[in-house]
């Protein structure tokens, strides 16, 4: 069984959503299409990571190679983030998954994760933890704990941090 999950936006939030979206990439100047438009807003309108099956639900009138592409384009130009998980199902979230600098970028450097995910193990939705000190964000503590083990040489590349439990909805429920 197969449940639809069910996506409501006033439509006010709409307009602003989508002025948001189109601000946002012409900021990364990539260029605006209708696709790119609608799928960024669209994340941006929700607090939660959405898999490829929420989001063409969201907009069936979306062909599915148009949203394949638009996601492409959003993750690479760091306006949106893939998050994998353990039920093979990547989700995608609007904002940047790494704080890498343009010089690591053109340094061809590894995009670190700088926020860890909350999982939900009752409904599965996937939520960014976004830490307001990223002086200090969970990446460093965890680096720095590699650093000082008995691990001696190890470098990390990438760190993937998810807190399963359940959401303020189903732990209500
Ligand atoms: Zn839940
Ligand atoms: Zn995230």
């Amino acid at each position: 069984m197969k449940t639809k999950p069910t996506i409501s936006i006033a439509s006010d939030s709409v307009q602003t959503n989508m002025a948001l979206a189109e601000v946002k990439l012409r900021a990364a100047r990539v260029r605006v299409t209708q696709a790119r438009l609608e799928v960024l807003s669209l994340l941006c309108a929700q607090h939660r990571a959405m898999s490829h099956t929420e989001m063409q639900d969201a907009m069936p009138q979306m062909d599915r190679v148009t949203l394949y592409r638009a996601l492409d384009c959003l993750t690479e130009a760091g306006l949106a983030h893939k998050i994998a998980s353990d039920d093979r199902v990547f989700r995608f979230s609007s904002g940047s998954e790494s704080a890498q600098t343009t010089d690591e970028k053109q340094a061809g450097g590894h995009a670190q994760h700088h926020h860890g995910h909350f999982k939900c193990t009752r409904c599965a939705k996937v939520f960014c933890l976004e830490q307001p000190d990223s002086n200090h964000s969970l990446r460093d503590q965890l680096q720095e704990t590699l650093a000082s083990t008995a691990l001696k040489g190890f470098q990390s590349h990438d760190i993937e941090v998810t807190i399963k439990g359940w959401c303020n909805q189903c732990s209500l429920a």
